[in-house]
């Protein structure tokens, strides 16, 4: 369903290809992965309510580039895809992990702050 437009060879111009539609086709991708993230999200929702469990949505930018002991922020944190080392204290990790926690606490500060509203 989010496959590329096939590429339209030009009949006239050997090895050049002709308009295909790609950037819109590009857009609807988008939309139908957006959808498809909604629809697990509310899926989800129903499932941890059913388990008597809270889900809280946590925007997951950053979460593996910022440093848990100190807060700094950079690409640099990550010198691997597994490693995370701060550049600013020296605190190092496995990136998952550290992605973990910073989720856990983006998470549950949106908690306290829903409950203290
Ligand atoms: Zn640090």
């Amino acid at each position: 369903m989010t496959r590329r437009a096939k590429p339209v060879p030009d009949p006239e111009n050997h090895g050049a290809f002709l308009p295909n539609g790609q950037a819109a086709k590009s857009g609807l991708n988008k939309s139908i992965l957006d959808a498809g993230w909604g629809v697990f999200l509310s899926v989800l929702t129903a499932k941890a309510e059913k388990a008597g469990r809270d889900l809280i949505p946590v925007n997951p930018a950053n979460t593996s580039r910022t440093c848990p002991e100190c807060g700094h922020c950079a690409k640099g944190n990550r010198p691997s895809q597994a490693v995370f080392t701060c550049q600013q204290c020296g605190f190092t990790g496995h990136a998952d992990v550290i992605g973990a926690i910073n989720i856990l606490r983006a998470g549950t500060a949106l908690r306290e702050t829903a409950h203290a509203a």
